[in-house]
Order: C-alpha cells, then structure tokens, then sequence
C-alpha cells in the first residue's frame, strides 16, 4: 500500500502527492518547516515543534492557515493511516501558488504538506564509535540577514557546508558563525565536554534552537551534569574531552575527530553516552 501524504486537507497517494511549480516554496525557498519523531505512536515534544513553527512562520510574516490543534489532528490522522507507530515526520508551510516575482502578498494561500515515513540519518557504526567531522569554510546564515532561529525553507549554505563535508569524506560539517565561534552543525546542535562540564553554543551564536539540544538541556539538569550555554570557539571544540550532536533525526551521536584531530581519546566518552542513554529512555518510555 502506498504512504499517504496530507496536503491542504487531504490525504494523497505519495505517487501524486505534488504541489504547484508556481509554488514559492519552490520557487524561492519562500517557507517554514519542522522534522518531527513519533516513538512509540506519540509525537515526540509536538508542542515544541508547533511552537517553533509558528514563531518561524510569524518572523517571515506568513500566517499558517490552521491552528495548531488542526494540525495535530492532521499530523496524527497523517500517521495513523500509514501505520506507524515510529517515524518521521516532514511538516512544510510554504508561501503558496503566487507569480514569477517575489511578492508573497500576489501568493492566495500557504500550503500544508504533512509527510510521514521512516528516516535513517547516520550508520549504527556512528552512534558506537562516533562520527568524524570537518568545520566548513561556509558559515551560518548572519542573524541579521536571516536569522538561524527560523527554520526555513533556505538550507542553501547549510547544504553548501554539508558537500564540504562530502568532500572530505565526513557525515557532517561544524559551521562557525561571522565572529567564527561555533554555531551548529548542518543539520544538528553541538554540545562538547571539557573536565565534566556540558557545553553547546548559546542562541545568541547564531544556531536553530533545536528541541533536541533543549531536551538534553534538561537531562543535563535531571541529572546534575553540569551545563553551559555560551560561547564556544573552533580551539574549544580540539580540546574537548567528549563532543556530540543532537538532532530529531540523528538523535545523540558521539563525535570523536574534528579536522583530523581525535577529541578525547577519540572513543565515545562516559557523559554523552551518559545522556545518550537517558535521552533513549525518555523517548522509549514518555
Ligand atoms: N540545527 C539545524 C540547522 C537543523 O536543521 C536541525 C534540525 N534537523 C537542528 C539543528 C536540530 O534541531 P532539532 O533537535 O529540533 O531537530
């Protein structure tokens, strides 16, 4: 049987589930967007994703057709007719059907995709050895051109870092900001252990907050590991005793080499497999 995609109200055969090519979306990456996990048939941290959709959708000035109550209904209709009771889900808000030229307002309506399939970010083998990683030339989109704390639908410097990643035969790039401390990785938040203190860069670095990296935040606290939001430079990062990334798709993955040098003793440390641990608990048991 096919997966069903909902779009604006329906559900289609995700053969012919298609939007317009006048869609802005499409045409200038002119919309919002949120990846959800659904552990155990419940949509992990859903308020939090909403949340951060509308308050994406609110700092482009696009107004989302439906509340957030119909789109629960809808995300979880979307999900229970394809079965799942594990997945990911793909939520995209985009400006609609307008013209050629820019101008939101000539768009009638957003569109609301709701996509739900199974997603497989990085191998196994990562998550038990860890991941290498390189920092890419590119950097994070500057706050004031557009801020990272949107989630939107314009991941080309994100992507260009990612094919520097490619290039060097990694799964990830680390981006810096335009002072050149670390922001986040292309896809992932970024967290480093140094003599037992968890440190990830703070929003004003310039970094999607991500839910993943909030939740971890609080098993820091539940578990009394110390936790530091600030700051972080490139040589922090090499000196590093642990390091990992968080994301909805990746979850927790250790890091153990950036730019060639091994970070720590280049093995997965005790605290990230610490909170690795608690984070797949929490998403097992609720
Ligand atoms: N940073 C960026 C740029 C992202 O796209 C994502 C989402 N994949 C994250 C961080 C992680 O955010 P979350 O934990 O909400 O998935």
């Amino acid at each position: 049987m096919s997966l069903k995609v909902w779009i604006d109200g329906k559900l289609h055969d995700k053969e012919d589930a298609r939007i317009s090519v006048y869609d802005h979306g499409l045409l200038y990456g002119d919309g919002v967007f949120e990846g959800l996990r659904v552990y155990h048939g419940r949509v992990f941290e859903l308020h939090a994703h909403m949340r951060r959709l509308f308050d994406s959708a609110n700092a482009i000035r696009l107004s989302i057709p439906y509340t957030a109550e119909q789109l629960r209904t809808a995300i979880e209709e979307t999900v229970r007719v394809n079965s799942f009771t594990d997945c990911y889900i793909r939520l995209v808000v985009t400006r609609g059907v307008g013209y050629l030229g820019l101008n939101p307002n000539k768009c009638a309506k957003p569109s609301v995709i709701i996509i739900t399939d199974t997603i497989e970010m990085y191998p196994q083998e990562m998550y038990e050895k860890g991941m290498s990683t390189i920092t890419a030339s590119v950097i994070r989109n500057h706050p004031n051109a557009l801020s990272p704390r949107i989630k939107s639908l314009n991941y080309l410097n994100n992507i260009l870092a990612k094919i520097e990643a490619a290039d060097a035969g990694v799964p990830e790039a680390i981006m810096l900001n335009g002072e050149g401390n670390v922001s986040e990785c292309t896809a992932d938040n970024i967290f480093l252990v140094r003599d037992g203190i968890v440190t990830t860069p703070a929003t004003h670095d310039g970094i999607l907050e991500g839910i993943t990296r909030r939740v971890i935040i609080r098993l820091c606290h539940n578990l009394s590991i110390p936790i530091s939001e600030r700051s972080v430079q490139r040589h922090d990062l090499y000196i590093a005793d642990e390091c990992f990334v968080t994301g909805t798709g990746a979850e927790v993955v250790p890091v153990t080499k950036i730019d060639g040098r091994p970070i720590g003793n280049a093995q997965p440390g005790p605290i990230t497999r610490k909170l690795s641990e608690a984070f797949h608990r929490l998403v097992r048991e609720g």
